[in-house]
């Protein structure tokens, strides 16, 4: 029931009624791309979130030290592959990339001598780690923008997600990065977590807000199977907010940002007028380099190894790439509208001219039937979503995420070499 939604989906994008079928096959890389994005993983954490989905490790300095060199030759094999290619942009995301400040300077110019690095490099900060001095130090390293895992501004709910600051130390984390002159300083916060009603929703956005920040994120929590924070709910007799909760805190979390002068970027970002918008997920064409990274790159999707030990022997040897899928044309486009749903907006332009022709048939019908639904509407060239059309998506999203995300990372998490995972 739960890969409903993502197979309808998926037939009235793609017109296909198959799965994704990910597996250990060779990949045939694209001629020189004009331009790439880069996004590093750095999977290390001074201890784990029992709600944290993503690949990480408890910070082991010999073990960062051999990882840190694992990345620089994953790199190589690309340089040697492509040359000085234009990056658009390099994201560092985990784990706590602020906790090993020395792998991203020293990766920055690792690609700064070896590639032609655009403007925008990016990094996820840890409260416990926005001193002036760190701060300053990534400035220095190239990066400008930041994104702050903040979670919340709420002690009682900071301590039922295992966080390790109160909110004292949140918001002054919170105010020395607005200090420290990066081009876009985002706050990111999780809501509908258990016993959160929707004043303390609010006052967590409003708080973000008062703090100045340029851009805040606001992720609904999701329970993954694998990871301990169902169990440790059950234990303690919590339950993640009913579905009417989540909602009306969310519509609480738009209303507040809309009234502070926020724009609405994404399902779940909203920025100030005129600001960068910090985002690794929702690119184009980009590279995936450590532990657990995936890429989406010419004809295919494809992820490195989710062990950390396996991908700085595998770096060393060749390849850490552990599974792969190949997409076809109607993939590619279904891939792209996927995200551009989540940006709210979709350029018909710019589908034009990446793929070469308008919409196709299929999708121009069911866009002319959402936007009968009140859940689109057209400007120009650009569909946009409605608040409904919003909402509609982020349900989308939660589920796309379960029965996609979940299952593949699940296989990874089990298997440093997975043979095959359908999805
Ligand atoms: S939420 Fe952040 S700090 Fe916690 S385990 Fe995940 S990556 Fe590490």
């Amino acid at each position: 029931m739960r890969a409903l939604l993502p197979r309808v989906l998926r037939l009235l994008l793609t017109g296909k009624k198959g799965p994704f079928v990910f597996d250990r096959q060779q990949v045939q890389w694209p001629a020189r791309p004009a331009s790439l994005n880069i996004y590093i993983h750095l999977p290390f954490c001074r201890q784990l979130c029992a709600f944290c989905p993503y690949l990480k490790e408890v910070y082991d300095p010999s073990l960062s030290a051999a990882y840190q060199q694992a990345l620089l030759k994953e790199l190589e094999s690309y340089r040697r592959l492509w040359g000085d290619i234009n990056i658009e942009s390099v994201y560092f995301g985990g784990g706590t990339p602020s906790l090993t400040p020395g792998i991203v300077e020293e990766t920055l110019s690792w690609i700064a001598g070896n590639f032609r690095l655009g403007g925008e490099v990016g990094a996820e900060i840890h409260p416990r780690d926005a001193t002036p001095s760190l701060l300053g130090a990534l400035r220095k390293s190239g990066v400008n923008l930041a994104s702050l895992g903040v979670q919340s501004f709420n002690d009682r709910l900071l301590s039922l997600l295992g966080r390790d600051y109160d909110s004292k130390l949140a918001r002054q984390a919170c105010q020395r990065l607005m200090e420290a002159g990066f081009a876009t300083a985002d706050i990111d916060l999780i809501f509908a977590i258990p016993t959160q009603n929707k004043e303390e929703a609010e006052a967590d956005i409003a708080a973000a807000c008062s703090l100045n920040a340029d851009q805040i994120s606001v992720y609904p929590l999701l329970a993954f199977s694998y990871t301990p924070l169902r169990q440790q709910l059950h234990k303690d007799g919590l339950s993640l907010p009913p579905w009417w909760r989540e909602r009306q805190m969310l519509g609480a979390i738009v209303k507040k940002a809309r009234d502070a002068g926020y724009q609405r970027t994404s399902i779940w970002s909203f920025n100030k007028p005129e600001t960068l918008r910090y985002t690794t997920v929702t690119r184009d064409a980009f590279i995936g380099i450590g532990a657990g990274a995936s890429s989406r790159i010419g004809d295919y999707f494809k992820l490195n190894t989710f062990s950390v030990a396996e991908y700085i022997r595998a770096a060393g040897e060749g390849s850490p790439l552990a599974l792969a899928t190949r997409l076809d044309a109607s993939d590619k486009m279904a891939y792209w509208l996927f995200w551009r749903g989540y940006d709210l907006a979709i350029d018909t332009s710019a589908f034009r001219s990446i793929f070469g022709q308008g919409l196709p048939y299929r999708l121009r019908a069911l866009l002319s039937l959402l936007r009968l639904l009140g859940i689109t509407y057209r400007k120009e060239n650009t569909i946009h979503l409605t608040d409904r059309g919003a909402y509609l998506f982020h349900l989308i999203e939660k589920e796309y995420t379960h029965a996609y995300l979940e299952t593949l990372w699940n296989a990874c998490m089990e298997e440093p070499w997975p043979q095959r995972v359908v999805i």
